[in-house]
């Protein structure tokens, strides 16, 4: 079995629809495609969940039928049949009665608001499996809220993933394309849910890692991950292949390709992950994986918003448990510590989340003098020999000349240099790197 996923974009128009059953056409493999909600669609639903929030009905139903609108016309052109059509309307009908009905709850809860985005991933399924039927390939509809669920501390629960999941598919054995929706899941309690923004990749790792597939395959925009983020950096490239805990750092540090969760089931259970291009499907693309080849420097990602905080003090000299106090006022408001770096009498530390940012800062001041520095951006250089080769280092820094590093973290782990710098320089860092680590000439 092999997993295939397709983000919003690529089910976004009727036509990237049509052109997504041909690539599943392609061979007889037995697939599990999970697809994201068309493009823009969860962003619509969110503001319509935040205006019945704030209990603005009258502009959340004026969105709901725009958003009606544009299936109404997406669904014109998607089917060949009048009776293909006639379905289509059909559920339209059916998902946003629903969504009508939602809007009329007169306390309406964030839990009604997560049943609110859920109709993104069941109208996108509904619909492409309809197509797919009205077009006379076989398909069977799976559905992803009776087999995805998170326990009680709101992490999935892959047994039950598993179990239910094989129970399907023994169910439906004569079947070999199943469709089911990402992001979306119950939690314990039996509640519609969702793995969070971007969560249709952590879905499909998810589903890859319950029945041991063969392995799963992130369909997208881009011909793999890149070696520089390709929206700032002239000539950047698709790297051919990243281990687990490459593409995991890299996704966690920015890279958009894909959902930082997604790594850690398909590494668990050493399932294969592959990013593949819908725009460009005969293109490699990178494989993530346990045993692939190590290279020196593999990829760069670049993640902002970053809050850095000082904190000086010569109570630190020579002094025990200090750290770990600091360490506890962070733990006591929730808010995990991305990179630190310490001198005898002062350490410095980035966090990505900053709602509790006064209330640290007022503890932090009964250690000594705190500094604070927003608007930072984490730039984080990736590849598993980076430590191992001589100079890289060096290389690193001198490809940074000109601009002020804050911190710069080495030795973390084996696969990874960090360097904090004030955002404004984020753009030349990152091409002034490409040239100067990865040799590209401009
Ligand atoms: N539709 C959801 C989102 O936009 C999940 C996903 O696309 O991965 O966040
Ligand atoms: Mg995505």
């Amino acid at each position: 079995m092999i997993i295939y996923k397709f983000g919003g974009t690529s089910v976004g128009s009727p036509e990237r629809m049509h052109k997504v059953a041909t690539l599943l056409t392609r061979d007889q493999e037995e697939k599990i495609v999970v697809l994201s909600a068309v493009s823009g669609t969860t962003n619509q639903l969110v503001k319509i969940g935040d205006l019945l929030l704030a209990g603005r009905r009258q502009e959340a139903q004026e969105e709901i039928s725009q958003l009606k609108q544009h299936y109404e016309q997406f669904i014109s052109a998607l089917y060949t049949t009048p009776k293909g059509l006639e379905t289509g309307e059909k559920y339209v009908q059916q998902f946003f009665h629903n969504l009508e009905t939602l809007a009329e709850i007169p306390d309406f809860n964030e839990g009604n608001e997560k049943t609110v985005l859920a109709t993104g991933e069941l109208i996108s399924t509904h619909l492409f499996h309809s197509y797919l039927e009205d077009k006379g390939i076989k398909a069977r509809l799976l559905p992803a809220l009776e087999f995805m669920r998170l326990d009680e501390l709101g992490e999935p629960d892959i047994d039950f993933i598993s179990e239910k999941l094989t129970s399907f598919l023994n169910e439906f054995d004569e079947d070999s394309l199943f469709i089911t929706q990402g992001f979306i899941c119950r939690n314990d309690r039996g509640q519609t849910d969702n793995l969070k923004r971007g969560g249709s990749d952590y879905s499909a790792s998810l589903i890859g890692a319950a029945i041991r597939a063969r392995e799963v395959q992130i369909w997208t925009d881009i011909d793999g991950m890149h070696n520089n983020d390709p929206r700032i950096v002239d000539h950047t490239f698709p790297v051919a292949s990243l281990t687990f805990d490459e593409a995991a750092e890299l996704a966690y540090f920015g890279a958009k390709i894909l959902h930082p969760a997604s790594i850690q089931p398909a590494q668990k259970y050493d399932i294969p992950v592959w990013l593949k291009s819908t725009l460009n499907e005969d293109a490699y693309g990178t494989l993530i994986g346990q045993s692939t080849e190590h290279g020196e420097i593999k990829a760069v990602a670049a993640k902002d918003n970053i809050t850095a905080i000082k904190i000086k003090s010569t109570r630190m000299l020579l002094a025990y448990g200090f750290l770990r106090r600091i360490f506890e006022i962070f733990e006591k408001y929730a808010t995990p510590i991305d990179m630190i770096t310490t001198s005898e009498v002062a350490v410095s530390l980035t966090i990505d989340q900053d709602e509790h940012l006064s209330s640290i800062i007022h503890e932090l001041e009964n250690f000594g003098s705190v500094e604070v520095d927003h608007d930072m951006t984490i730039i984080c250089i990736v590849g598993s020999k980076i430590l191992e080769s001589n100079g890289m280092a060096q290389r690193i820094i001198n490809a940074l000349e000109n601009i002020p590093i804050r911190m710069i973290s080495l030795g973390g782990s084996k696969n990874n240099v960090s360097v904090l710098l004030d955002t404004r320089y984020k753009n030349q860092a990152l091409q002034q790197l490409n040239t100067g680590v990865f040799a590209i000439s401009e």
